[in-house]
C-alpha cells in the first residue's frame, strides 16, 4: 500500500491507500497537528510521526499533498508563506528516503484536489475537458486540467486562482497583494462580511433559501464576486466546468447549485470532500 499524506497549515492528515487507478481501497484517516509554530522542526516531527504511523513491510512507498507550491519533478518546496515556516528547500523525496527508506512524490494540495477530483470524483465523467478548481476553504486554492493532466506554470500562475485581483486596491491579503479573490471568497472572508451585517452563523445559507432579505442579498453579493472571479480565471486558465469545493461548498449544502447556477458557467460541486488532497496525492504517485 502507498501511505498518502495531505499537510496543511494546521493539520496533517494520513490514510492508506491500495489499489489501481481503476478501483483503490482508501484505509482509515488519521489526523495529526501540523505543529507550524514550532517552526520547521516542529513540522518535521510532526510529518515523521504521520508516516510513521502507517509504515509497515507492506508499504511501497509516500504521495504527498502540501500546502506551498512544490516542484513535482524533485518533490522539494519551492515557495511557502508563514503557514509553513522555515518549509521552503524542504525536500519531501530526499526525507522519506532518508527517514523510512521509500520513494516518495509531492504536489501542491489544491492542485491535488483537483487531480483527485478528476480521477476519482466529480470530475470523472469530464476527464477530455478543461476544468478549473476552486477550494473555497479558510483560503482559496485554485487549479487548472487541461490534456488529461494538472496545468501548472507562468502564464496561470501556478494555479493559485485566490491570488488573482478582484477589486483594484481592494482589501489587503496575506500575500502581500490587495484585493485577492482569496479575501473575498474564502470562509473566513465570508464569515467577516456576514459578521458584519449581523448575519453571521452555520444557517447564513439556509436561511437565504427560506428567503430572508438580508441573507438574499449577501448571497447576491458573494454570487456577484463569484462570477467576476471565474470571468477572471477564464482569462488566465480557458475551461469549460468549474468544480468548487472546500469548508464553503459544504456549508451552502443543498443550496450549493441554487447559489452557482446561472452566473454562465457549468459549476459542478467537489465530491471528495476534505479527502480530495489525499486521493490527489496518490493518484499523482501512480502517474510519476
Ligand atoms: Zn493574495
Amino acid at each position: 500500500m502507498t501511505i498518502c499524506i495531505d499537510m496543511g497549515a494546521t493539520e496533517i492528515k494520513v490514510a492508506p491507500i491500495k489499489g489501481n487507478e481503476d478501483k483503490i481501497i482508501v484505509g482509515e484517516l488519521k489526523k495529526f497537528p501540523t505543529n507550524a509554530s514550532l517552526g520547521k522542526q516542529g513540522i518535521v516531527d510532526a510529518l515523521h510521526k504521520a508516516i510513521l504511523s502507517l509504515n509497515g513491510a507492506d508499504v511501497y512507498g509516500v504521495a504527498i499533498a502540501s500546502a506551498g507550491d512544490i516542484d513535482t519533478e524533485s518533490s522539494v518546496i519551492t515557495y511557502a508563506t508563514e503557514n509553513l515556516p522555515g518549509m521552503i528547500g524542504f525536500d519531501f523525496a530526499q526525507f522519506c528516503k532518508d527517514n523510512f527508506n521509500l520513494p516518495a512524490t509531492a504536489i501542491n494540495d489544491a492542485h491535488a484536489a483537483l487531480l483527485g477530483e478528476m480521477v476519482y470524483g466529480a470530475g470523472q465523467e469530464y476527464q477530455d475537458k478543461r476544468v478549473v478548481m476552486l477550494t473555497l476553504g479558510s483560503g482559496v486554492g485554485g487549479g487548472y486540467y487541461a490534456d488529461g493532466n494538472i496545468v501548472s506554470n507562468e502564464e496561470n500562475d501556478y494555479g493559485r486562482f485566490g491570488h488573482i485581483c478582484l477589486e483594484k486596491d481592494g482589501r489587503l491579503c496575506t500575500c502581500g497583494k490587495k484585493g485577492c479573490v482569496e479575501m473575498y471568497l474564502s470562509g473566513r472572508a465570508i464569515h467577516r462580511d456576514a459578521d458584519a451585517l449581523g448575519i453571521d452563523g452555520p444557517d447564513i445559507f439556509e436561511k437565504y433559501g427560506n428567503g430572508e432579505q438580508k441573507n438574499v442579498e449577501f448571497v447576491n453579493v458573494l454570487r456577484a464576486n463569484l462570477k467576476k472571479s471565474l470571468d477572471l480565471v477564464m482569462q488566465v486558465s480557458p475551461f469549460d466546468v468549474c468544480i468548487i469545493g472546500g469548508g464553503v461548498a459544504d456549508w451552502m449544502e443543498q443550496y450549493f447549485y441554487s447559489i452557482t447556477d446561472n452566473l454562465g458557467y457549468n459549476i459542478i460541486r467537489a465530491s471528495l470532500g476534505n479527502s480530495a488532497g489525499i486521493y490527489g496525492a496518490y493518484a499523482h504517485y501512480n502517474r510519476r
